[in-house]
Formats: structure tokens, sequence, C-alpha cells
């Protein structure tokens, strides 16, 4: 008589060849199924719902990895934080299932994925705080086109202090130059960067994400480059001494130096394209950098005589000196961008928010809310978003508008991007 064959779950894993410890799949999965060590994310399968909602958020497609296995013998999460590595399929030899290295269902790291999945993420991004499609009329991005194996070799170009010199913090804006190798970005996408050197456990750092600051067609036009907005890290959240490995790494580098990239990543948090779209943009600190893409490929639009969109910007910094790109943004014309300066720790004046601005200027935001052609940007500090969903919220009231329904709406549209750290 034949054993009774063995249940086949579909194990749910993520790629540690892939993935850059971003963090996003832990935050999301909604069952706490998700964890990590200083080496490595994994699942565990006994808590996992197949839920996919960590599946759209996740920058690179590691957390797209799947196995099948007898129920009995789930990898247990003690072996994934020792992989290197994902294990290939096992042959699977009960009730005519697959047989060695194939995969089954929704699993392919470096191809397309497979029609249930996104089904599935696409759904799971409608209306409960997930990541947005982007705008409908967006460029399409590239992904993923250099990883840790075969990173891009970029050479900095420029490394310039955005800060005041007596400001707290050393915000930096650095220009990395591709040369001949092809690394398109599109404004709102993100690069990697591999900080040289070992972790305290002796491996390779893991990659350090970083928004891109500059247009599509370069920093320069017609240059090869990017550049980014770093701040050096010298304290955590909690204002304890920390240092930075890759803020630190980015802005001790000199120019002609050389800088493994790998990326970009992203494709959620973009620009629309289409004439007359309006952006309300609002950040704080470093947070600016893909708002200085934006506004940037705009104003050579504008410069160039094309009628645009309004542009709406709420940045909040400590102070003007702390603020990044304070000079030039301030010398934009008036008929170009409506910008709205918060600082918060100025000797004698009051705390002032992003999130006070949008309540002062509540009847400017809520005419650009009501047109369907406006699209939200916010990034920056994980702390802002309930200040700026409450001001929504009570600006909405004021004006004739309902922000619970409309904001699920607007992120099923492509209309509302979250990028907050
Ligand atoms: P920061 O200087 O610490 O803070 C910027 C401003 O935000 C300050 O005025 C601060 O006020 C204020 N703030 C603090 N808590 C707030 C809250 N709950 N609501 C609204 N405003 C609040 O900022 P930062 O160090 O530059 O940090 C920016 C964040 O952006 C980081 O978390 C970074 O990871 C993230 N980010 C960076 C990039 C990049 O490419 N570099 C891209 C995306 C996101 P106080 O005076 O009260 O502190």
């Amino acid at each position: 008589m034949n054993a009774a064959p063995a249940t086949i779950l579909r194990q749910h894993l993520i790629d540690p060849e892939i993935c850059i410890r971003c963090n996003t799949c832990e935050e999301t999965c909604p069952v706490d199924a998700i964890s990590h060590d200083s080496r490595n994310y994994v699942i565990d399968a006994a808590k996992c719902k197949l839920c996919y909602n960590c599946i759209s958020p996740c920058p690179t497609g590691a957390i797209d990895s799947w196995r099948n296995m007898p129920a009995d013998r789930a990898y247990p999460i003690a072996e994934q934080l020792l992989w290197d590595s994902l294990p290939g399929q096992i042959a699977l030899d009960q009730g005519g299932t697959t047989g060695a290295g194939t995969e089954v269902g929704a699993g392919n790291t470096a191809g397309e994925t497979p029609a249930d999945v996104a089904q599935i993420a696409a759904a799971s991004t409608a209306g409960q705080g997930g990541t947005a499609p982007p705008p409908w009329s967006a460029a399409h991005p590239y992904v993923n086109l250099y990883g840790i194996h075969q990173p891009a070799v970029a050479t900095v170009s420029g490394n310039f202090r955005l800060t005041a010199e007596d400001a707290s913090s050393d915000i930096r804006h650095i220009v990395l130059d591709f040369g001949n190798a092809s690394f398109p970005v599109l404004e709102g996408q993100t690069i990697g960067i591999l900080p040289p050197g070992l972790d305290a456990n002796g491996k390779p750092h893991h990659v350090r994400l970083y928004s891109v600051a500059s247009p599509r067609e370069g920093e320069r036009p017609k240059y090869n480059n990017l550049s980014l907005t770093v701040k050096r890290v010298t304290e955590d959240h909690e204002g304890k001494a920390a240092h930075g490995i890759g803020s630190n790494y980015l802005c001790d580098l000199k120019k002609g130096d050389k800088v493994n990239v790998v990326g970009p990543y992203g494709t959620s948090f973009l620009m629309p394209n289409h004439p007359g779209s309006h952006l309300l943009m609002i950040c704080t600190g470093t947070g600016s950098a893909p708002m200085r893409a934006m506004t940037e490929r705009r104003r050579r639009k504008f410069s160039a005589g094309e009628s645009l969109g309004k542009q709406m910007l709420f940045f909040g910094a400590r102070s003007s000196g702390e603020l990044p790109y304070f000079g030039p943004l301030t010398k934009l014309p008036k008929e170009f961008i409506d910008i709205n300066f918060g600082f918060s720790r100025v000797p004698g004046e009051p705390k002032r928010y992003v999130q006070d601005l949008l309540r002062e200027r509540g009847e400017d935001v809520a005419r650009l809310l009501k047109d369907e052609n406006t699209y939200v940007y916010i990034c920056g500090l994980k702390g802002m978003e309930k200040g700026v969903e409450e001001a929504f919220t009570a600006l909405c009231q004021a004006n004739g508008l309902d922000w619970n329904s409309l904001r699920p709406q607007m992120l099923q549209q492509g209309r509302y991007h979250v990028e907050t750290y």
C-alpha cells in the first residue's frame, strides 16, 4: 500500500543575494511573519498567510521568491538566517508534483511577476495604506539593471556641502558619473550604494538606498550623471551617537573616487508626464531629494517655455541653514512654484512643521486635492506621516472634502505616494 502524499506547501522566502535589507517587507507584513538579524531577512512559514501585501512594496523583488516544499519540511527560520543564496527547488515525487529544479507558482526573482501575484499585489495597494501604482502617465522605469555581484562603477564628479558651515547637519550634494555605462533613472527612483569593507560579522556591508536628486536627463543635461542628497549620520533617531556606514562613506568621497552602485529601484514613486498635471510635494530634510529631481525636471521645461501644471512644495527643516537647496529654491519664480518653508529650531520662533503649513494653506491645498490631475508626494521622516494625514483630514473637512474617502481613491489612482524612513 502506498503512503499518503505529504501536503505540499508553497513556501514564501526572501532571496538573500538580491535583498537590500531595507526593512520594507518587515514593516508591511500584517502578521509579523518577517524578521531579520544582522545578516538576513527571513519569513516564518508557520505565520505567513500568503497575503502578498509585501510583494509590491519590495524595491528589488527579492521578496518574490518561492519554493514548493513538503509541509513538514518547510525551511525553518534558523536555516534561512544562514543562507548566502536561495537553495534550488528540491525534487518532489509525491502525488505528481514538481520535479527537481522546477519552479512552480509565483516565484521568479529575475523574470517577470506571474499574473496571480501581480493581480493580488495590485489589489493590496488599493485602499489600505499599500503602495500606489505609478501615475498613469509616468515613464516606464528600468529596475534591477545592476546587482551586488556586478555593480555599475560610477566616478564621483562632485561632492558639495548644502548646509551652512555652522549648521548642525552636514548634508551633501554628491554627483556620480557613469561614464559609458547605461544607468537610466527616473525622478523618484532610488539607487543602492555598496560601501566597501566588511561588517562586524565579516560580511560585505549591505546595500544602502538613496533617492536620486536629479532629473532623468542627468544632473547636468547631456552628461551621464546623477546626484544624491546625503546627510552624514552621526546619531540615531533617539539622538545617541551612531556612525552611519553608507552616509559617512558617501560624504567623505573625493572627486575621482569610484563607487559601486546597484539598482535602479522603484516603480511607484514616479512623476506624471501629462500636460496640466499638478505636483503637491511635502518633505522634511533629505526627503527633499526626489522633490529636487521632480522640480528640476519641471524647471528645465519651464525655462524652455513649456506650460506646466501647478507645483506646490511644503518643506520642513530645522532652520534655513539646515535646509538643503535653500538658496536655489528661494530663487525660483513664484509663477513656477509655490514654496512653503517650515522651520522648527529657529531661536525665538515657535516650532513649525510641514503639517502646520498645510493647515495654514488649507484652502489652496484643498483646491489642488479636488483636481484629478493632482499628484501628492510625501518624503522624509516617518514621524511626519501622522501629522500630515491629520492636516489633510482637517483641511479637507473645512473645505467640503472627505479625506477618508479621497485618500484610498488617490492611492488607487496612483496619485498619493509616501516614502518615509
Ligand atoms: P531632520 O533634519 O531630522 O528633520 C527635518 C525637519 O523635520 C525638522 O524640522 C524636524 O523638526 C522635522 N520633524 C521632526 N519630527 C517631525 C514630525 N513628526 N512631523 C513633521 N516634521 C517633523 O531630517 P533628516 O535627518 O534630514 O531626515 C530626513 C528623513 O528623510 C530621514 O529619515 C531619511 O532617511 C529620509 N529620506 C532620505 C532620502 C535621501 O535620499 N537622502 C530619501 C528619502 C527619505 P525637529 O526640529 O522637531 O526635529
